[in-house]
């Protein structure tokens, strides 16, 4: 039976959180590939993927705890088995992301990596968790992410790039797909950087030029496949529909500057500079 058409998503992030915590059918969306071995299991609002290798799967973000049963449904509706999560990568200590760490982890007994700056962020400051106070299962993580050595799984390697900004310890990631190089910028967003709440949070300006630095770092990544870490940022979710064999509507070179990019010049415009 065709399901009733997704309202429109809230413009407002506290917005997105309470809609997707207390409504989260209303951004369910079935999964799809977005390159080979590599699919987005997340909601219309925020990203999450999974990734087959050839010991077990790799899941790339978790949403929230009251909508993580869409990312087990998602997963299944694949054919593929929660319980064979080996990896859990977690982009930024924000809800949104991490959310659904304890339930997924507790299913699978899968290793949980985040980066070493946001864990000591979030053991240091709960309350940058945003979670709202919606439910939250706390969790320990198994390793930290590392620079020179990938994380690999059977036959996936995924690099990760610290790039700080919208929180201390963003992570940023890349890897192969099917011999074209994959994206996923772990944060891109600049509200945690204005003045407002810079000077809430005690965090220092400097967290704009760690932003700025960082971006300029990957921009030179000759991404060929962007993931949005929420479908928004790379209109995903427009390219659904054009999935069919032998096209893949994310596969576009030009996508990964024009967003890095995009960024670049509004955290210029943030610190007063001329792009
Ligand atoms: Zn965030």
């Amino acid at each position: 039976m065709p399901r009733t058409p997704l309202p429109p998503l809230p413009s407002d992030p506290f917005e997105g959180l309470q809609q997707g915590c207390e409504r989260p059918w209303e951004v369910a969306v079935d999964p799809f590939e977005v390159a080979p071995r590599t699919y987005y299991v997340g909601n219309n609002w925020v990203g999450a993927y999974l990734i087959e290798t050839s010991e077990g799967l790799i899941l790339i973000d978790t949403t929230m705890q009251p909508q993580v049963y869409l990312v087990f449904e998602s997963i299944r509706k694949l054919g593929f088995d929660p319980a064979d999560l080996r990896l859990i990568l977690i982009s930024h200590m924000h809800y949104d992301h991490l959310g659904g760490v304890r339930a997924l982890h507790e299913a699978s007994d899968a290793k949980v990596m985040i980066s070493r700056e946001d864990w000591a962020f979030m053991q240091a400051r709960p309350d940058m968790i945003f979670d709202e106070g919606y439910p939250f299962g706390t969790f320990i993580p198994d390793a930290f992410y590392d620079e020179i050595t990938p994380v690999t799984l059977g036959d996936r390697s995924i690099r990760t790039v610290l790039t700080p900004g919208h929180t201390p310890g963003t992570t940023s990631f890349f890897f192969d797909a099917g011999g074209h190089l994959c994206g996923l910028h772990g944060g891109v967003g600049l509200n945690t950087l204005g003045d407002d709440f810079l000077a809430k949070s005690g965090l220092p300006r400097s967290s704009r030029d760690d932003y700025l630095a960082a971006m300029l770092k990957v921009r030179q990544i000759p991404v060929e496949i962007t993931l949005g870490s929420h479908p928004t940022q790379v209109g995903m979710m427009e390219k659904v529909g054009d999935i069919r064999p032998g096209h893949n509507p994310f596969l576009d070179p030009a996508i990964w500057p024009r967003l890095i990019d995009g960024r670049i010049a509004q955290v210029r415009a943030l610190m007063g500079q001329a792009a």
